[in-house]
């Protein structure tokens, strides 16, 4: 390979990873169609799913009734996301030994930096790294690999040749080398950006790449384009952290967890999570949001398009309590109770306004010997103190009100981009790696 190329990033991007991670724990699912879904429910559709389902035609995100009409004697299993994550941090581990890894993308994607005698090795550093994780784990848990000059040239190249493959792309051989690749299987390019692109006359991956940066960011509307284009033309556009603003999550509900009871179960584990990670983040919201998500008409793609939604929100003083946040949470309830008039498909809890402690004290208008924040405090204190137990005697040790079971768990812990969970965002008791969770609908 010619030494003057500016490769220096190496994309890893696992294959079906909740799914072959299913299959590394338990040798009895390998090489068998297995389908990964968030809830023991028979309303859910799959998350994830082996090689061995997609090779029959089932796609992702198929629900298990139609499922099972492709391939009767598929097996389903409810994702266990505090087992993955454990299993994220040992590929890791792994990766390190190889080439450090410079940034976690999501659960199943890093990125590294490469200096210039690890990326004139090309494939051989791939296959060392393929090597290390094989040795450490089973053959079922493979990856695709992209080695290019930028991070979303070489995710590009990950992503375009899967299972277990690997891509070296050279920016002398641009932009025929991707002249193949459909603009929708670009990172960044979602069905939204995908026509955006195709009304300004962008249709295939030569006139993306032809085009002028500046062009790039009218189209995207944001610097974003201009990132995009940069990246895709060979230089770096290292993104800036964001600032946090807001902690929280929306949750899908099946359909025996839409009544008001199972409903509130849900929101005050949403908001019993999110308290925790504000805690955890050493900050304190003002607002709390409570929405729901509802109706909806199937699209061209067949996923449903939510058209009904109601929204709340309540403030309160500066706090990261977990009384004042199920207090107000319980006043959105009462709203929705009155107001909704779906059936939610899906609840979302979300706390915002943060503060960071330093502003605190130098709030003028916060009197601290005024009786609501004198009762914040005292809440703060417990809700401190309830941590420590958590920490000291597991996450069950204690909460305000009762712990209902919610199907699926890991309230507040999915999974999202660019965050991680630790064990102590997980509500629930570990899970041991070889504790499968067989679907029983
Ligand atoms: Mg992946």
């Amino acid at each position: 390979m010619c030494p003057d190329t500016n490769i220096s990033r190496l994309y890893l991007d696992f294959d079906s990873f909740f799914a072959t991670a299913e299959q590394h724990f338990n040798p009895a699912l390998r090489g068998r169609p297995v389908g990964v879904v968030p809830l023991d429910s028979p309303h859910t559709g799959c998350i994830a799913i082996s090689r061995e389902a997609k090779a029959l035609g089932v796609k992702s995100m198929a629900r298990i009734a139609d499922t099972r009409r492709i391939v009767p004697d598929m097996i389903f299993v409810v994702a266990r996301h505090d087992v993955y994550v454990r299993l994220h941090n040992r590929i890791v581990d792994v990766v390190n030994t190889v080439v450090p890894v410079a940034h976690v993308r999501s659960i199943d994607e890093v990125v590294c930096h490469l200096l210039p005698s690890e990326a004139r090795e090309g494939r051989a550093l791939a296959d060392r790294i393929k090597a290390a994780l094989a040795a450490a784990f089973s053959p079922e848990l493979t990856c695709s690999i992209g080695i290019a000059p930028t991070e979303l040239l070489a995710k590009i190249g990950a992503e375009a040749h899967k299972p277990d493959g690997f891509a070296l792309i050279e920016l002398a051989d641009l932009p025929a080398s991707l002249a193949h690749i459909a603009l929708d299987d670009l990172p960044g390019v979602s069905d939204g950006m995908e026509k955006r692109l195709q009304a300004a006359g962008v249709t295939d991956f030569q006139s993306l790449w032809a085009l002028a940066p500046k062009q790039a960011r009218a189209i995207w509307r944001s610097v974003e384009g201009e990132r995009f284009w940069n990246e895709l033309h060979g230089q770096h556009a290292e993104r800036l952290p964001t600032q946090k603003r807001m902690f929280g999550h929306s949750r899908m509900l099946p359909a025996d967890w839409r009544t008001p009871q199972k409903v509130t179960i849900c929101a005050r584990q949403l908001a019993l999570g999110a308290a925790r990670r504000l805690r955890r983040a050493d900050l304190r919201a003002t607002k709390l949001t409570l929405g729901f998500k509802g109706g909806g008409y199937r699209g061209r793609s067949g996923s449903r398009k939510d058209d009904l939604r109601w929204d709340w929100e309540g403030h309160f003083l500066p706090t990261r309590d977990d009384h004042t946040v199920l207090a107000t949470l319980a006043q959105g309830l009462d709203a929705a109770q009155r107001a909704v008039g779906f059936p939610p498909r899906s609840v979302s809890v979300m706390l915002h306004g943060l503060i960071a402690n330093e502003q605190m004290t130098n709030d003028l208008f916060l009197t601290p010997t005024a009786p609501e924040q004198i009762n914040i405090s005292r809440w703060e204190a417990v809700s401190d103190l309830m941590d420590t137990l958590r920490q000291q005697h597991g996450p069950e040790a204690i909460s305000l009100g009762g712990q209902d079971a919610v199907p699926g768990g890991y309230l507040g812990a999915k999974i999202a981009f660019g965050r991680i969970p630790d064990q102590s965002d997980f509500g629930n008791a570990p899970v041991a790696d070889e504790d499968t969770h067989f679907c029983t609908v």
